[in-house]
C-alpha cells in the first residue's frame, strides 16, 4: 500500500490500532487532504494526545539528515535560548551550513538593541560548537523578519534541501506555516499549540527548483520550564505581546519572587534597580530575604502562582546560583521565563530556579 503521510504533522497514517500515533478512522483514507485524529483533534478541540518519539527517534531523524546533502536552519526561542538549544548538533550536520534564527522577536521590549542580542547569540553558538553562516531574528507569530529569512535560505542553500530543526515550542511549526502560507497561500496547515511536542516524522514543502524544505519534529528538552507546566500555567508565563519592563528599587537583604517560578535575591550592595522581563501576566513579589523561605513554603501555588494545581509537584525544586557582579550593566537569564537586568556594579544576588533550568549572565541587551 502507497504511504500516507498527515498532512498537519507528517506522521504515516494508518487505521489499524486508534491507540499509535498516526491514527485515522478507516473511512477518512479516501479524502484527499488526510489528517490523522491527534492533528483533527488538535485543530478542533485544543486537546493534546500522548505521543511515543522518543529521543532515540530523534536522534535517527538527525542521523539521517547527516547523511543528506542541504542545509540547516536552526530555530531557538530567544527566550529560551539555553533550554531550546539542541547541544551536538554539529556533530550530526557535518559541514552542512546554518542558519541560526531566532524566534518570538515581536516580544522582546523596545528598548532592546537587536544586534546585541545577535551578537550574543553567535558568541552563545561558537562556545556551543557552532558556528552559523549568519544569525537573524524573526517574529514567525507576525511575520516580522521572514523575508529576511527566506532571502538568507534561497542564498545559502545554493540549490540544495533545506532542513528546519528546533526542540519544540520554538515556535517550528508557526515559522513553517508561515513559509507555506508564504509560497501557496494555504494557512494553518501544520499543527501549532501551546503543547510543546506536537509536531511528528518530517514534512515535505516542496520548492520551485525539485528540492524541499523539511520540517523535523521537535526534540523535546526535558530542561525547558515548559515541561514542567500544565497547559493554564504554560499560557501564564508564555509572554502573549511585548514584554514591559518592571523596575523595582530594592536595598540589600531583599527578595523578589517571579510567581513561583524563580527568586531573586538581592544579597549585597547600595541600593540599586533591578528590572525584570518576564510575561506580562506573571506577579512579582517582594519580601526582606529573612521571610523569603517561609514564604514560599507557606504561599506557593497560592499567592506565589504559576506553578498551580498539579503543576506544584511536577515543579523540579530549586537551585540557588549566585552571582558577584562587577561591573555594570548585566542580564542574568532564567531560560525560557525570561531575563533581570542588573542596573548596578558591585553587587552580590543569587537566583533560584527549578533544578534543570538554565540561569546564564550576559551582558545587557538594554
Ligand atoms: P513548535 O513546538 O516548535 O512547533 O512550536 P509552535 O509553532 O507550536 O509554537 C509554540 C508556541 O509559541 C505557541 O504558543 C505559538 O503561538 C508561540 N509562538 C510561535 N511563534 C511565535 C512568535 O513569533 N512570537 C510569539 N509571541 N509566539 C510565538
Amino acid at each position: 500500500m502507497e504511504e500516507i503521510k498527515c498532512i498537519g504533522c507528517g506522521v504515516e497514517i494508518q487505521s489499524e490500532d486508534p491507540k499509535k500515533e498516526g491514527y485515522a478512522p478507516a473511512g477518512s483514507l479516501t479524502n484527499e487532504e488526510l489528517i490523522c485524529r491527534r492533528c483533527f483533534r488538535l485543530r478542533n478541540y485544543n486537546e493534546l494526545q500522548p505521543v511515543s518519539l522518543t529521543g532515540d527517534d530523534f536522534l535517527n531523524i538527525l542521523n539521517g539528515i547527516g547523511m543528506k546533502d542541504g542545509m540547516v536552519v536552526k530555530l531557538v526561542d530567544i527566550f529560551d535560548f539555553n533550554g531550546s538549544w539542541i547541544s551536538g548538533l554539529h556533530r550530526f550536520v557535518g559541514k552542512k551550513d546554518i542558519l541560526l534564527i531566532g524566534n518570538k522577536s515581536d516580544l522582546l521590549p523596545k528598548s532592546v538593541n537587536p544586534n546585541r542580542l545577535i551578537n550574543w547569540m553567535k558568541a552563545e553558538a561558537v562556545k556551543q560548537g557552532l558556528k552559523p553562516v549568519d544569525v537573524l531574528l524573526v517574529s514567525a507569530h507576525k511575520g516580522t523578519g521572514m523575508e529576511e529569512a527566506l532571502t538568507a535560505i534561497d542564498k545559502i542553500r545554493k540549490g540544495k534541501d533545506v532542513y528546519v530543526v528546533g526542540c519544540t515550542n520554538v515556535g517550528k511549526s508557526t515559522f513553517i506555516n508561515r513559509i507555506i502560507k508564504g509560497a501557496t497561500g494555504i494557512g494553518e496547515v501544520i499543527t501549532t499549540s501551546h503543547f510543546p511536542g506536537t509536531t511528528l516524522d518530517l514534512v515535505e514543502i516542496p520548492l520551485d527548483d525539485g528540492k524541499a524544505i523539511y520540517d523535523t519534529p521537535g526534540i523535546i528538552n526535558d530542561h525547558q520550564i515548559a515541561h514542567h507546566l500544565d497547559i493554564g500555567d504554560l499560557k501564564a508565563i508564555t509572554p502573549k505581546n511585548e514584554i514591559k519592563q518592571k523596575v523595582f528599587q530594592l536595598n540589600a537583604e531583599q527578595t523578589l519572587f517571579i510567581g513561583g517560578l524563580a527568586r531573586f535575591d538581592f544579597i549585597a550592595g547600595g541600593r540599586s534597580s533591578f528590572m525584570i522581563y518576564v510575561s506580562n501576566n506573571l506577579q512579582i513579589h517582594r519580601t526582606k530575604l529573612s521571610n523569603a523561605d517561609a514564604l514560599y513554603e507557606n504561599h506557593l501555588g497560592g499567592m506565589l502562582s504559576p506553578p498551580s494545581g498539579e503543576s506544584i509537584e511536577k515543579m523540579p525544586p530549586f537551585v540557588r546560583h549566585e552571582f558577584s557582579i562587577k561591573k555594570g550593566k548585566m542580564d542574568i537569564i532564567i531560560s525560557g521565563l525570561g531575563w533581570i537586568t542588573i542596573q548596578h556594579p558591585n553587587v552580590v544576588v543569587a537566583v533560584h530556579a527549578p533544578k534543570g533550568v538554565d540561569v546564564v549572565l550576559r551582558p545587557s541587551l538594554i
